[in-house]
């Protein structure tokens, strides 16, 4: 028998069914050198649009010696010149496409695997979103910074250099602004984050998968797809840009063990890791006299791992079907843990 779930924070209903999990066709692995040269390997770096941040062991500005880099994406889905110019036209309303799109180069080796990386070096990694969250922010015309990882073909990842992506725009985007709202109705109620809920009932309970001092990884209770993985920060906190130096080397261990867990029982599966965080400039409403934003929403990264299809139904009604139940992902990936025999 079929069962139905409703997430608490999308308020999207999830089907799960019985049928059999499909393990992703092929590994992600992906490491081909582009015809031409990698425009992200060390010495290509007059391949990219001159780099807007580093992090260096030598070397001058936009030439080797770089350990991550951060470079405009050449192929910017949104510009950063000009007013966002908001509009109506009749009943519809208009901006341009203002915004930035970075791509942060995470290592000059081109086959490096992001979760056999020592903790100290995804750290670096996540330092440099921060930091360049940090700086995107202090423009007044972004509204939301989207920060994001594609891992393998099937993920959308067009580049086999191993990256990350930070795209800031002018709104804010469906799913987080759904999220937000429903933390805040939930806030009003119970004057309770829930994302502090969710941690607290399910943090020793079936759907955990990974924990540390600082972070908790679960699969959330109606997970959208199967294996869908969430790390929250344990202390409640509203933005990823907040988070200190000494938080990140402990989420560093927390993604390198998600991410581990997942290639060993997926066989290296792609896989799309995306943070949500608070707005840059929220909107008086996220902020209201008795509901702020810094009270209920709870920044946290959403890890999903690329085996099944979204299609027409999944479009058609925001209703997405799973074949495994989250307890069951759980207890596999932490069944990985435990060294064989
Ligand atoms: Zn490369
Ligand atoms: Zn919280
Ligand atoms: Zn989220």
């Amino acid at each position: 028998m079929s069962t139905l779930r409703k997430d608490p924070l999308s308020h999207g209903w999830v089907i799960y069914t019985d049928e059999e999990y499909q393990k992703p066709e092929a590994p992600a692995r992906v490491v081909n050198m582009p015809a031409g040269g990698c425009l992200y390997c060390e010495k290509n770096e007059s391949m990219t649009l001159p780099e807007v941040a580093a992090y260096r062991q030598g070397g001058l500005k936009n030439g080797p010696g770089w350990t991550v880099r951060a470079v405009p994406n050449a192929h910017a889905v949104l510009h950063i010149e000009g007013k966002t110019n908001r509009r109506g036209e009749g009943l519809y309303d208009m901006m341009n496409g203002i915004g930035a799109h970075e791509v942060i180069v995470e290592t000059p080796d081109h086959s490096a695997l992001l979760h056999l990386s020592s903790v100290e070096k995804i750290a670096e990694i996540l330092h440099m979103l921060r930091d360049r969250m940090n700086d995107l922010m202090r423009d007044p015309r972004f509204r939301y910074m989207q920060i994001f990882r594609n891992y393998g073909d099937v993920a959308g990842a067009v580049h086999p250099h191993p990256h990350s992506q930070i795209i800031a725009l002018p709104i804010v985007p469906r799913w987080v602004y759904e999220e937000i709202n429903h933390a805040q109705e939930y806030w009003k109620i119970k004057e309770r984050c829930v994302f502090c809920d969710i941690l607290a009932q399910d943090s020793d309970g079936p759907r955990m998968v990974y924990e540390n001092e600082g972070f908790v990884a679960l699969t959330p209770f109606a997970s959208k797809f199967p294996f869908e993985t969430w790390v929250y920060p344990k202390e409640h906190l509203n933005s990823y840009h907040l988070a200190t130096d000494e938080s990140l080397l402990v989420l560093a261990d927390a993604v390198k063990s998600v991410l581990t867990l997942l290639a060993t029982a997926l066989e290296d599966p792609p896989y799309n890791l995306i943070i949500h965080s608070s707005p840059a400039q929220p909107e008086k409403r996220y902020n209201t006299p008795t509901a702020k934003l810094n009270d209920y929403y709870h920044w946290h990264i959403e890890i999903i791992p690329r085996a099944t299809k979204v299609a027409g139904f999944e479009y058609g009604t925001g209703f997405y079907i799973n074949s495994v139940l989250p307890e069951k992902a759980a207890e596999i990936l932490r069944g990985q843990l435990t060294p064989p025999g």
